[in-house]
């Protein structure tokens, strides 16, 4: 049964009033997975990731200075977007170990798939630069902590989050025993992620034009990401879940509906038990719309869960 993973500590990153990645995501996605058909699921937190598990993704120069930069109180602005309060490095250090404990599980054999519920978001994160709401890159050292403590060789990250995850791009782009795989709106935040990226081959880009509803994002989906897995054979899969491609997302502009994310992750499902003994871990990314939010990460649930 897929096991959940979240904290009370991760709705006490505070961004500034109005930002679109605020408390209430979190809110308005565990009251969505408090339905009944969701009790089933084992709840677990976990503890924050280690220096060294943190330190295999972002060099100790970039862990120095944001360290040394936490407020004590109040709010300090590291770019236009991404804001850093007293509480906001401890729950993106617990985010990360979130996502190793997800992993640790699945690979164990506890469980078949887990969703991280957490924030801050990670994929924008790149190795020495936060950015785009993102502290720390959450799938990388869940992917870096399977490499190194599980033994495992080929980890594939997909990304169907509205935006580009150039961070997970920038930290993987010359390292084929990652695949890495986005659909994201292009042109859109942060301007990287087009086709011809592609790292050592192991970076597929997909962008797709505002509007693009279900009906047009399915086959291509299936065609590029799904059939690249096919080809790559991951061990395990990880997914950058955002949930912002949704057509109310007031970010994005894409046409997808709870129905195409139950769609998606019937799609890595599939491959993960054909190639990864159906190991999948999925951490939450974006989704500003409270209400699609939920929605959308409830529907994600239920598929992963079967229920
Ligand atoms: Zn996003």
């Amino acid at each position: 049964m897929t096991l959940i993973y979240t904290d009370p500590l991760f709705a006490r990153h505070q961004m500034p009033p109005r930002h679109p990645e605020q408390s209430a995501r979190m809110a308005a996605v565990l009251d969505a997975l408090a339905a009944s058909r969701f009790d089933g699921l084992e709840r677990r937190t976990a503890t924050p990731a280690s220096y060294e598990a943190i330190a295999r993704v972002h060099p100790s120069s970039y862990l120095d200075r944001i360290t040394s930069c936490i407020p004590e109180t109040g709010m300090i602005a590291l770019d236009p977007d991404t804001h850093m309060g007293p509480e906001s490095w401890d729950a993106a250090r617990l985010a990360s170990g979130a996502a190793i404990a997800a992993v640790d599980a699945v690979v164990g054999l506890e469980a078949p798939n887990a969703f991280v519920v957490a924030r801050p978001p990670g994929h924008h994160a790149e190795r020495t630069t936060a950015m785009g709401f993102c502290l720390i890159n959450h799938v990388a050292v869940a992917a870096r902590h399977a490499q190194a403590v599980h033994g495992l060789g080929r980890i594939a990250i997909v990304d169907f989050d509205v935006h580009h995850g150039n961070g997970t791009q920038d930290i993987f782009y010359d390292d084929p025993s990652v695949f890495y795989g986005s659909t994201h709106q292009s042109p859109l935040y942060p301007g990287t992620g087009a086709a011809g990226e592609r790292g050592a081959g192991n970076i597929l880009n997909v962008p797709v034009d505002a509007g693009t509803d279900g009906a047009a994002y399915r086959p291509r989906f299936r065609d590029t990401i799904v059939a690249a897995l096919e080809d790559f054979r991951p061990e395990l899969i990880i997914l950058s879940a955002g949930f912002d491609a949704h057509a109310d997302d007031p970010l994005g502009g894409m046409g997808l509906v709870e129905d195409d994310y139950v769609w998606i992750t019937h799609q890595m499902m599939d491959v993960a038990a054909q190639t990864a003994h159906g190991r999948l871990v999925s951490v939450l990314e974006g989704g500003y719309d409270l209400s699609a939010l939920g929605r959308s990460a409830a529907a994600h649930v239920g598929a992963l869960a079967g229920v």
